[in-house]
């Protein structure tokens, strides 16, 4: 049988014995076993021919001249190359002492002498098995190693991937926070952190005596106007500029937010006292008296109106804080003082409670019929008769009385009520005089009424539908009409105002310029404007009789009318001198108290049925006469 192991090649066995027949033996014997075997007789030769070709395993003799076993396992363990090669001594000395020796240079295992052929061999196997086994473990301990190697590569891997993926997560997560919590467009902190903040700062000023913080309310002045001219992306660039202006202002330890369109706030934590909120309003407003440019080539003037609050113990929730600060902020528009800021008080509130009241009450007139008409006449300064009506509207309060049209027509205007308001006073105003026309009261049927529009009912895509609708409706033919528009409804949207114009004037609907001399008097525009009468306002007249330069005034305004072929009318006449005054002019119409007051439906009735002329010849008053 072969005792090489048969999977590997066979073992390659050095055998080192000075004698030759110790030698040839042991040779023979392991040949025929199928090992490779070398032998030599000396240590030297050991020495140089188990480095030439490293064996398996050495049998070292222990007894030799020169050098002796022990030497030659000495020299073998102290080489690198040859340390690892297993020595078996052979040795007849057979002593405790000599094995105890040979184990100590380094030799695995000892046969003594003579040999017995089986154990010889079941020795050399017994270290074959070993040497495999150890070379088995040590490639085990490679490949295992390697594995781990692998494995830990692989791990590396993956925990690296986790991390990438933790902190995209992070990352992302970082990044909803942020959109959460601030604007989109500028970057600013958003309402929700704003209103945090703001609670924060709440809880803490009734925690803290001497703790006081203060709010600033922030809207831009007729952002709306760049927004609608240059267009939205031109708007969003402005406010993004305007963020990076605000900035800078504000401390690090104040907020700065966009509450949402053009409005801002900043909350300014721990501060000594109202002086500091004053004086960062001040600091906005120079830094915005400077010119934005937009877009790389408008140049944009913007400024802001600001309401300051001071907050106190005594606000219970954020938004009334913030609440305050907007109405201290819409005082601040209303004002026409310099500043552009309002420190808000209690009596601001009150009244902001009054108007939203009035909102509430016009609101529900204009449903219930709380409105009514009064008709101021209108008189041909040629021939001293009536001429039409004025129809001004009237509020029947249910427990202020009658209010006139200055205390709520603005409100009217603000809050777009006035645009169901008009609607019904045009359509009132038209039945009543289609009524009269009816009753045939005795005045012929030249009489018009004249109907007053607010720039927003003008501004309103339906308006000359409207108008025919309600034409149709109370069956009055459009010449009888007369529609009074302010300079400021027409000039700001020229175009536009042309076209409603000529429409109206299709429908033979006249027009005419309301309280002319107020506004902005564009004489350019107006000769585009098929307008049929100019309507002097009431402090031109009311002047007549103090200075020279007053009546050049008066009768500009009149030549201008009819050198651009329209007539005139004058407002607000109280006094013979002024009639006779504006006679002289040609100033064509008249209306004011010197005829009459604006009257209720009955006495209007009454003055139509009378013929009334209010003067035969000359400047003399006559009052009512038949012609
Ligand atoms: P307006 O259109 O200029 O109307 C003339 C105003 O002057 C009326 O005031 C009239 O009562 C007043 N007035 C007339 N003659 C004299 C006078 O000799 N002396 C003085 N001191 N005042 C005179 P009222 O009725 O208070 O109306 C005020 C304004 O309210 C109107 O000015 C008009 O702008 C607006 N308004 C009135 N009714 C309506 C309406 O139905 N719609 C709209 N949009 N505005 C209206
Ligand atoms: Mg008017
Ligand atoms: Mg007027």
């Amino acid at each position: 049988m072969n005792n090489s192991l048969t999977a590997f090649p066979p073992a390659n066995i050095l055998v080192v014995d000075d004698t030759p027949n110790n030698l040839r033996f042991l040779s023979n014997t392991l040949k025929q076993q199928g090992y490779k075997v070398r032998g030599v007789v000396d240590g030297k030769m050991a020495l140089i021919v188990a480095k030439t070709a490293l064996p398996d395993i050495i049998l070292l003799d222990i007894k030799m001249p020169n050098m002796d076993g022990y030497e030659v396992c000495e020299h073998l363990k102290a080489a690198p190359e040859t340390r690892e090669i297993p020595v078996i001594f052979l040795s007849a000395l057979n002593q405790a002492a000599d094995k105890v020796k040979a184990f100590a240079v380094g030799g695995v295992d000892y046969i003594g002498k003579p040999f017995q052929v089986e154990e010889v061999l079941a020795r050399v196997k017994n270290q074959l098995n070993l040497l495999a086994a150890r070379s088995q473990i040590v490639r085990l301990n490679e490949e295992l190693e390697l594995r781990v190697k692998e494995r830990t590569s692989q791990l590396e891997e993956s925990n690296r991937k986790l991390q990438q993926e933790v902190l995209e997560r992070q990352h992302a997560q970082q990044k909803l926070l942020f959109m959460a919590w601030h604007d989109h467009l500028t970057g600013l902190a958003n309402r929700a952190l704003f209103m945090t903040r703001l609670n924060q700062s709440l809880a803490r000023v009734k925690r803290e005596s001497n703790y006081q913080f203060a709010m600033l309310f922030l809207d831009l002045n007729r952002f709306r106007v760049i927004n609608n001219s240059l267009g939205h992306l031109m708007g969003d660039e402005l406010l993004v500029a305007i963020a990076k202006r605000l900035g800078p202002c504000v401390k690090s330890s104040h907020l700065l937010a966009r509450l949402g369109g053009d409005e801002f706030t900043i909350l300014l934590e721990e501060i000594d006292n109202l002086d500091e909120a004053i004086a960062l309003a001040e600091r906005i407003q120079k830094k915005l008296d400077i010119s934005f440019k937009i877009a790389g080539q408008y140049e944009v003037f913007i400024n802001a109106s600001i309401g300051i609050v001071l907050a106190n113990d005594t606000y219970d929730k954020p938004e009334q804080i913030l609440r305050d600060a907007d109405t201290a902020m819409y005082w601040a528009k209303d004002s026409d003082r310099r500043t552009c800021y309002q420190v808000f008080d209690q009596t601001m509130h009150a009244k902001a409670l009054t108007r939203l009241q009035v909102e509430t009450d016009l609101r529900l007139a204009i449903e219930n019929q709380g409105l009514m008409l009064y008709y101021q006449p209108i008189v041909s300064l040629k021939t001293g008769k009536l001429a039409g009506f004025e129809a001004l509207v009237r509020w029947r309060h249910p427990t202020r009385g009658v209010i006139s049209p200055g205390h709520f027509i603005p409100v009217a205007e603000e809050t777009g009520l006035i645009v169901p308001m008009g609607l019904w006073v045009l359509r009132e105003a038209c039945r009543q005089l289609r009524e009269w026309q009816r009753q045939r009261l005795g005045a012929d049927d030249t009489l018009t009424l004249s109907v007053n529009l607010s720039v927003k009912q003008f501004s309103q895509p339906q308006l000359v539908e409207t108008v025919d609708r309600i034409l149709a409706e109370t069956e009055l033919d459009g010449s009888h009409l007369k529609l009074e528009i302010t300079e400021s409804a027409i000039v700001d949207n020229a175009e536009i105002a042309i076209a409603i114009l000529e429409q109206l004037k299709a429908r033979q609907v006249q027009l005419s310029i309301d309280d002319f001399g107020t506004g902005y008097s564009s004489l350019s525009y107006l000769q585009q404007f098929p307008v049929d009468t100019l309507k002097i306002d009431r402090a031109f007249v009311s002047r007549i009789g103090r200075t020279d330069e007053d009546l050049k005034i008066l009768r500009a305004i009149v030549t201008l009318a009819h050198s651009l072929g329209m007539r005139a009318i004058a407002e607000g006449i109280e006094t013979p001198q002024q009639l006779a005054h504006l006679q002289k002019l040609g100033c064509e119409f008249g209306q004011g108290y010197f005829f009459a007051r604006p009257l209720d439906i009955e006495s209007a009735k009454e003055l139509i049925a009378a013929q009334p002329c209010w003067y035969s010849n000359g400047l003399q008053r006559l009052g009512h006469c038949d012609l």
